[in-house]
């Protein structure tokens, strides 16, 4: 795919540059599914030395970041961010030079049933890692603490539903209408203050709807995918005209990378892909490119097997983003369309099928959340 990208004049020059090229960077939930991707590529694409601080949840697997285990530039710690003691310890281990903040509970469905984790994780999680950060980072010595940055990874779905018409920009208001994107709209509001209360070298990211490989199997694009092979009904929320804007989750990962090393502590970037499709769209979509790419499949055509089920409870209608600041400030735009990264994870997912396997193990079977029926 190739890129077509104006880079601006940008207005960090007062600002250190961090160069992740050659720096020690703590990523919070590299087991997961972009931050996996982040660790895959801080480890391909530069020199850093990377701390992999994860939980292993559910939906964190160390199998997607196996391609770097063994490089030495790379650890793993299994670690909880809201244990306040350990990481600690591991701040002064490691000495980071930047902290990319991933780990999270991120499944609005898993919110609806169980809130209490995303505040747990989330909100109180994120507040420990702060507070960590801000004790680390007032101790360094003047030319280190300049140069520190805390990256907080968050969503789009900060600032509520939209219309038909306008999109999100780092001015719109926050209006989160599921505990997931209120958990998260609260850990920005966090990380702002830390920012400006204490002087943290804080910059916020806010991402649209990720999709690729070594996405948690619950996620609308694979459990479609898997389903629609297995010739398993693929329920659609409602009437399916929802609609998403997809991003790549490499292109996620080089937008990440390129904040926390151009980015202006206390600003914002919005990240997305410009590419606004219902669910319903996407479910099609997947379902053409599997009647190509499997034609002896029983199950062909796939869209055969849609189902509609009842509406996830305040579905947001739609979300759309307005990318023209880090396109504009920093020179970041995507570099797959919808179809090319769709057809590369579509390819993926048939061929990794044991992954798929492993990672539901005992925890997950692709049955329905998200009505409001299990206890918190
Ligand atoms: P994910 O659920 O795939 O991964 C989250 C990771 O965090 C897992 O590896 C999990 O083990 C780890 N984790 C959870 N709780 C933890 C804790 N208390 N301590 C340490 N580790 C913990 O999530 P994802 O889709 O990769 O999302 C990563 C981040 O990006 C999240 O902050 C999410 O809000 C944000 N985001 C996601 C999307 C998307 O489309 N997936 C879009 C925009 C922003």
């Amino acid at each position: 795919m190739v890129r077509r990208c104006i880079v601006f004049a940008h207005t960090q020059a007062t600002y250190p540059t961090l160069h992740t090229s050659s720096q020690r960077v703590l990523v919070t939930g590299g087991a997961g599914f972009i931050g996996s991707a982040v660790v895959r590529r801080l480890i391909r694409a530069s020199d850093s030395q990377v701390l992999n601080v994860d939980k292993l949840t559910y939906a964190g697997n160390l199998s997607s970041v196996a391609e770097v285990e063994t490089d030495s530039r790379y650890r793993f710690e299994c670690a909880d961010i809201g244990n306040r003691a350990r990481m600690t310890r591991l701040f002064a281990e490691f000495q980071p030079d930047a902290v990319m903040h991933l780990a999270a509970e991120s499944h609005v469905d898993r919110s609806i049933d169980g809130p209490a984790a995303f505040v747990e994780t989330n909100i109180v999680g994120t507040y420990c890692l702060l507070e960590t950060a801000r004790d680390y980072w007032r101790e360094l010595p003047d030319s280190d603490r300049a140069g520190f940055r805390f990256h907080h990874v968050s969503t789009d779905e900060v600032y509520g539903s939209l219309g038909e018409t306008g999109r999100f920009s780092e001015s719109s208001s926050y209006r989160p209408n599921s505990p997931y994107a209120a958990s998260k709209a609260a850990s920005d509001h966090l990380a702002r203050s830390w920012r400006r209360t204490y002087g943290l070298p804080v910059i916020v990211s806010n991402c649209s709807n990720n999709y690729g490989p070594y996405q948690f199997p619950e996620k609308l694009v694979p459990l479609m995918i898997l389903n629609a092979v297995d010739g398993l009904s693929l329920p659609i929320y409602g009437t399916g005209d929802n609609v998403r804007d997809w991003l790549f989750v490499e292109d996620h990962a080089e937008a990440l990378t390129t904040i926390v090393n151009s980015g202006v502590p206390g600003e914002t970037y919005n990240v997305g892909g410009n590419s606004e499709l219902t669910n319903l769209q996407v479910v099609q979509r997947i379902c053409e490119l599997l009647d190509d790419m499997l034609s002896e499949s029983p199950h062909r055509p796939h869209a055969s097997l849609i189902e509609y089920v009842d509406d996830r409870p305040g579905h947001d209608k739609r979300y759309a983003i307005d990318a023209g600041k880090v396109r504009r400030e920093l020179g970041w735009c995507p570099r797959e369309t919808f179809d090319s990264g769709l057809r590369k994870t579509v390819a993926w997912y048939l061929t990794h099928r044991d992954w798929c396997k492993d990672v539901q193990r005992a925890v997950y079977q692709r049955q329905r959340l998200g009505l409001g029926k299990a206890a918190s």
